[in-house]
């Protein structure tokens, strides 16, 4: 039988918040513009933007969120989330869907092609390395990823990754990114920092490393707020 109690511990939350109690943080489900002034840090998440977007306009989210991200908030979107958070989107049914923005870069989604073609990966990410030598790779979950085309110069870059002719394909002619120079470079950007702005491709996570999640605590902690203190509990019967 179904202990509902042990049910309630192991399947209630989400796997972000999974992922940050697993670090000793306690976070909350933002669904409405007023509790955005309950939290310090903000994670936006995976998902489908467009809709995503649908659902931010009809709860009137957008404004509170510039604002979140004008007054120097950490905030770390992920996959749709990144998407979120770019100055520009470029792509395929992109068909100008709100964006956050503030991240100086442009973004293409659905680069690395549908949902089929999502895939795993081990990437480079020196930052992620501890100082005893622990490793510089982390596992990269790409699904129906977008990838970062180019970066203002305010941008770190975290991590990129090389691309195949398969995903050059998915770059569709009726946008001003140079397919020439592109090729050339032969890497498109899927991590990226900006001051107190964090973006990432994949999806951490989905995987049981937690250094991303907490490479983002320590930037929240950077900003003089205390992530562990300032999250607001979420409450468990
Ligand atoms: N392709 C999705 C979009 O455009 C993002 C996918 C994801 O968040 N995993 O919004």
């Amino acid at each position: 039988p179904i202990n509902r109690k042990l049910a309630h511990k192991y399947y209630y939350y989400t796997p972000i918040v999974s992922a940050l109690r697993r670090l000793g943080v306690k976070g909350v489900e933002i669904r409405k513009p007023e509790q955005l002034q309950n939290v310090t840090s903000l994670i936006i998440p995976g998902g489908e933007s467009t809709t995503m977007a649908k659902l931010a306009e009809y709860h009137n989210m957008f404004p509170a969120l510039r604002e979140f991200v004008k007054m120097g908030r950490p905030v770390w979107g992920t996959c749709a989330g990144l998407i979120f958070l770019a100055d520009k989107a470029i792509g395929q049914k992109t068909g100008g869907q709100q964006l956050v923005g503030g991240l100086d870069c442009t973004i293409h989604r659905n680069f690395f092609g549908s949902q089929i073609q999502s895939f795993e990966a081990e990437v480079l990410a020196p930052e992620l390395a501890s100082k005893e030598g622990g490793p510089e790779t982390f596992r990269g979950v790409f699904i129906r990823a977008p990838a970062i085309l180019e970066v203002g110069p305010e941008v770190q870059v975290l991590a990129d990754y090389p691309v195949s002719s398969n995903s050059l394909l998915s770059l569709d002619s009726s946008i001003e990114v140079q397919k020439e120079n592109f090729e050339e470079q032969s890497k498109v950007i899927v991590a990226v920092r900006q001051g107190s702005i964090l973006g990432t491709a994949f999806h951490p996570e989905l995987t049981a490393d937690t250094r991303w999640h907490s490479y983002f605590l320590k930037m929240a902690n950077e900003n003089g707020e205390d992530a562990s203190s300032s999250l607001v509990p979420i409450e468990v019967d």
